[in-house]
């Protein structure tokens, strides 16, 4: 079945948080994104997946309210919030929405302890009451993050690994407990070894809040594991979407099926871009992708995708 752009969406069987509908966003003559039509639903995760350069990062913040779209429309519980708000609307909204970066060290201060850092955002927002309250809270949640509490309150940022740095930026995200969190390609400066831990604590964030998650990457593998749907982009565009198992396992965009074949084991993070002949086959896909067209094909109850325009 096939029917136009804008009648497709990933379906939400639960009132999203977030939706984007028709997001574009441009830089002069750049097009970071086109297109985008997608939502975030309370207990789940979608990730967006593709190569460096394809808009992931942009989207992120344009549902940060970081950066503006050039076109379409953000939606926070069904409310147009694409433009400015009232200073309680813009408030309620950055509580609601937390970032977690992809650079563990670079957001935290390094003259402040742990504890520090993560009782400030408890008390700004009530979720304790002075000093001897809020540190008990704060272990609280170092141990939510599976971090031994009495070892890490007091340490400062540089006393702790890559990972210990990202679960705590991880547990001061929760502690003002928003409803979204978008976690920005969160494991790519850590160590392998550590990712799956790192990953299967945001999943686990997820299901205990009800969160909704995006996760940002440029791992097919890893988002196929987080998430229950995927968004895959390709030059600022949607290009396969849908249900994760059906984008995974019944892939019909020739840029998934390039993102796949080029993961030489399911449990081990793939850089795309990192090797030439990635490079030259995502450049292949460019030319027949282009011009983009806006015919979109149904191939699964939740899985779309974007048909590639004929050659340039
Ligand atoms: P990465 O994984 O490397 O972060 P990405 O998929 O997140 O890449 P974006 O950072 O969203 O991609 O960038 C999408 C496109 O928009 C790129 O071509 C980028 O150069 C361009 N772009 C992003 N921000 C700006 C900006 N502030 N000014 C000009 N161009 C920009």
């Amino acid at each position: 079945m096939t029917m136009l752009a804008s009648r497709t969406h990933l379906a939400p069987r639960t009132a999203p948080i977030i939706r984007l509908e028709n997001i574009a966003r441009s830089f002069g003559a750049v097009h970071a994104l086109r297109g985008i039509t997608l939502s975030l639903v309370p207990g789940k995760a979608l990730a967006l997946v593709g190569e460096s350069g394809c808009g992931k990062t942009t989207c992120a913040r344009i549902i940060a309210r970081t950066d503006r779209p050039t076109a379409g429309t953000l939606s926070f519980h069904d409310k147009d919030v694409t433009r400015l708000g009232t200073s309680a609307e813009e408030k309620a909204y950055r509580r609601a929405v937390q970032m977690v970066f992809q650079d563990p060290f670079a957001s935290l201060n390094p003259v402040y302890s742990i504890g520090h850092h993560l009782i400030r955002p408890l008390l700004l927002h009530g979720h304790a009451k002075g000093r001897a309250e809020g540190r008990e809270a704060v272990k609280r949640l170092l141990e939510s993050v599976g971090l031994d509490a009495e070892i890490t309150i007091d340490k400062f940022p540089h006393e702790l690994s890559g990972g210990q740095r990202q679960r705590v930026n991880i547990a001061r995200a929760i502690a003002v407990r928003p409803q979204v969190l978008l976690a920005d390609e969160p494991t790519s400066m850590l160590d392998v070894s550590i990712r799956q831990g790192i990953l299967d604590l945001l999943a686990g964030i997820k299901r205990e809040h009800d969160l909704a998650l995006l996760y940002i990457t440029h791992d097919i593998a890893t988002a196929a594991h987080v998430a229950e749907e995927i968004v895959v982009m390709f030059a600022g565009q949607m290009v396969e979407w849908g249900d994760a198992m059906a984008v995974i396992t019944a892939a019909r965009h020739p840029y998934t099926r390039l993102l796949l074949s080029a993961v030489p084991d399911p449990d081990r993070p793939f850089v795309p871009g990192e090797s030439s002949a990635f490079l030259r086959q995502a450049e292949e896909i460019r030319r027949i992708s282009r011009p983009a067209s806006t015919e979109i094909e149904q191939a699964g109850p939740n899985h779309f995708v974007r048909i590639p325009g004929p050659p340039a």
